[in-house]
């Protein structure tokens, strides 16, 4: 079966684009090896930027009413004084971004292949990937698939990246999140994240009474956490939290994941692009991860409408140069603030309370962080 582009996986990232580069006239395919639809439950935040994607090929109209909009997100550590705050007003927006459970993006992007012609296939692995001069053999489990040009956004463990060769960086950050939701009593549109001794811990609102959690807890002492009951877990979120809180109730499962970094050494070669969690994985501490999996989406998308795929040196070179920097920056400021905040040196500390006290005081500092996390 012949295609313009082919997509592998079909996570948020790769099903936005394929439907982008479908609205585009090319004729395109997606092919996941799970049996049915994913469907997660894990709640995410997403930007200004990734909105506008969202609503440009048309799916923003049918999630809006399940996202909750926030227009603050506060930051503090357990110990020091450390302390930065941004805010919708400060940056003149109407809010900063919005919670939105994955599954929902998901199942809205999916239900919309049909209408706009993209062909997907269920239930199949890629197992090859082998090149001709202008057309790109992908053999899966179930038949052989061809296209000018195939993206990968098959996820963190990308086979796309391992067939095409393209080597990475990656490490272990040593921590695991633990995620869960909660009924609060104290209803606002903030995010709030402490740094505590263990690994920082965040609320995010979901609706006008519950809250979902992510805390990103040390491998040493991640176990003790996910064997304590929900109420004594519950009674660690409210001691880290303080008054900050006020009551909370648990409403979901805890789900854990272990926490990577993984970056791409290049993000695109012979016709093959990385996009999303194949190219890069971060820490979740700001959220930023889908974010720029749709930055990339956007960007690759508006190099093909440019290009045309006949002159795919150019789109290789311009998708390297554009997104490349950017991960990196994000990559690089993520562990600027876990280190920061996760500081256990006395000097080092003092350092950094100084610092953060400084950035949250000083408009321009905190406006390139804001940008960095609203222009992904
Ligand atoms: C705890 C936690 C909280 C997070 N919170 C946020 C947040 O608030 N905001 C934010 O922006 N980001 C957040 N992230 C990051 C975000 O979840 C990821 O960056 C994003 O989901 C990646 O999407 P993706 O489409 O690139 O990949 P995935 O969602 O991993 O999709 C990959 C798809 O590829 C398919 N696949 C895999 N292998 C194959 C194969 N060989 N053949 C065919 N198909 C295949 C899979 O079945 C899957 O459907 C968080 C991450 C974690 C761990």
């Amino acid at each position: 079966m012949n295609f313009d582009i082919l997509v592998i996986g079909s996570g948020v990232v790769g099903s936005a684009l394929a439907i982008k580069v479908s609205k585009l006239g090319y004729k395109v395919a997606i092919v996941d090896s799970k049996e049915s639809p994913p469907n997660s439950y894990r709640h995410l935040s997403i930007n200004q930027r990734s909105k506008s994607f969202l609503n440009e090929i048309g799916i923003w109209k049918d999630i809006k009413d399940s996202a909750f909009p926030y227009g603050r997100i506060k930051v503090w550590d357990q110990e020091g004084t450390g302390f930065i705050d941004f805010n919708a007003e400060e940056a003149q927006l109407a809010n900063l971004g919005y919670i939105i459970r994955e599954g929902e993006i998901q199942k809205n992007l999916i239900q919309k292949f049909k209408e706009n012609k993209v062909e997907n296939f269920w239930g199949e692995t890629v197992k090859q990937i082998n090149f001709s001069t202008n057309k790109i053999f992908c053999e899966t489990d179930k038949k052989v698939l061809t296209a000018k040009l195939i993206v990968g956004s098959d996820g963190m463990n990308s086979k796309i990246r391992e067939l095409s060769k393209i080597s990475y960086r990656s490490w272990s950050y040593n921590q695991t999140a633990v995620v869960a939701n909660f009924k609060t009593s104290i209803n606002e549109s903030c995010i709030k994240q402490t740094f505590t001794s263990i690994g920082p811990l965040a609320l995010l609102p979901i609706n006008d009474h519950e809250s979902t959690m992510i805390w990103s807890i040390d491998d040493d002492v991640s176990y003790k956490f996910l064997a304590m009951s929900d109420a004594e877990f519950t009674n660690e979120v409210i001691k880290k939290f303080g008054e900050q809180i006020g009551k909370l109730a648990m409403t979901s499962k805890r789900q854990h994941f272990p926490l990577h970094h993984l970056s791409a050494k290049t993000f695109a070669k012979k016709g093959v692009f990385l996009v999303g969690d194949s190219a890069h994985h971060i820490h979740p501490l700001a959220g930023l991860g889908l974010n720029s999996g749709i930055g990339d989406a956007a960007c690759l998308s508006e190099l093909i409408e440019s290009n045309g795929l006949e002159n795919l040196e150019e789109i290789i070179s311009a998708y390297n140069r554009k997104r490349i920097p950017i991960n990196l920056g994000l990559a690089a400021s993520m562990e600027a603030f876990k280190r920061g905040f996760g500081q256990k040196n006395i000097w080092m500390k003092l350092f950094r309370n100084t610092a953060f006290n400084i950035a949250n005081k000083i408009s321009p500092l905190k406006k390139k962080f804001m940008e960095l996390a609203t222009e992904l």
